[in-house]
């Protein structure tokens, strides 16, 4: 799984350009599914089995990066943030932009130390006045190596083994260690009650779109998230965060952004069955609410005329950072817990969703 998971984590998937991604994944998953689709939004939608209750599965595809704003006559690239990058690292990083004629490779330039006077050392510099140097002398040298105005990019990619154990250190984990997990819970589905819908959702870092035109399509009973969230770490507190990575996947009780009210109140029965699953199957696990960000579950719940959902995601630590930190072992973990729980789907369960009082 860890080969696997390398290759994820090293395409390249800002939101709206998640070919690199969906191309890896479509391969490994035409073998197995009844069904492939890529949706006109870019999801990749894998299908097996066609009768009983519709279960959507869903994992995005994408990641935090950027989107170039602007190229100066002496060739310097100016950009914005697509989705939540953590600005305060960009510095001094290589970044990958991609353009129709390829991934050009830079660098986010900073003023040199001895440069800088101590009033600019002790502030974080924001975005709009950070550059990426790709070492062209002009804008025309820029335009000639493919670099145009809405080309998109991401951190350089990387991928490494920390320690002893299991722990992977890399770019994207967010949601790439969520898409291996899907991955691998599809494959092993057998002749399940339910017709399941795997869908590797695009745009998730920007709003949660491509997961909710594709709720809209496939009109699901029951939907299941697979994302990531927050391991605790020498920076966050047990009240920031309570789970640690490699303890098991989290199953999400809440979540709410900070900055909207976008949200999720998870449906009762199904974190419920999502707990029981994990004991009944003695998969370590954890339990979290969280009121700093939000998953494709705040778009897919509200689709139609409701969607129950439940969330499994995989602890990390540094978030939206080049260098996040997670556990094959909870990923292998939440695989087990999504075949597990897609296995108790029955018509049964779906009916109970719904009352009808007279
Ligand atoms: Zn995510």
């Amino acid at each position: 799984m860890i080969e696997s998971l390398e290759r994820l984590a090293l395409a390249h998937g800002p939101p709206g350009r998640e070919d690199e991604v969906r191309d890896l994944i479509a391969g490994d998953l035409l073998g197995t599914a009844d069904e492939v689709l890529v949706d006109r939004m870019g999801n990749l939608i894998a299908v097996k089995g066609d009768r009983g209750p519709r279960v959507m599965l869903c994992a995005h595809m994408d990641e935090v990066g950027f989107v170039v704003k602007h190229i100066d006559e002496e060739g310097w690239i100016w950009f914005e943030a697509h989705g939540g990058i953590n600005e305060r690292l960009l510095q001094g990083q290589r970044v990958s932009i991609l353009t129709d004629e390829g991934r050009v490779d830079g660098v986010v330039g900073a003023k040199g130390r001895h440069l800088t006077t101590e009033e600019e050392a002790s502030r974080v510099t924001p975005i709009r006045e950070m550059w990426i140097d790709i070492g062209a002398r002009s804008r025309g040298e820029a335009e000639e190596l493919g670099v145009q105005v809405g080309d998109l990019g991401t951190f350089e990619k990387r991928f490494s083994r920390l320690g002893r154990g299991d722990l992977v250190c890399a770019t994207s984990m967010d949601d790439r260690a969520g898409c291996l997990a899907l991955i691998e819970a599809f494959k092993r589905l057998r002749s399940q009650e339910a017709a399941v819908y795997a869908v590797f959702s695009v745009q998730e870092e920007v709003g949660c779109r491509g997961a909710m035109t594709a709720a809209f399509r496939l009109e699901p009973d029951i939907a299941l998230i697979i994302d990531t969230t927050y391991g605790l770490d020498p920076a966050t507190t047990p009240k920031e965060t309570r789970l640690r990575i490699g303890e098991g996947p989290s199953i999400r009780a809440l979540e709410r952004s900070r900055a909207s009210m976008m949200g999720h109140v998870v449906n009762r029965r199904i974190f419920k069955l999502l707990v029981e699953t994990a004991e009944e199957e003695g998969i370590p696990h954890q339990t979290e609410v969280t009121t700093m960000a939000v998953t494709d579950a705040a778009t897919v719940h509200l689709s139609r005329a409701g969607i129950p959902t439940g969330e499994v995601l995989i602890p990390r630590r540094y978030s939206h950072s080049p260098i996040e930190v997670a556990s094959m072992r909870d990923i292998e973990n939440s695989a087990r817990l999504i075949t597990s729980f897609v296995d108790r789907i029955d018509s049964k369960l779906i009916g109970g969703l719904e009352r009808k009082l007279k």
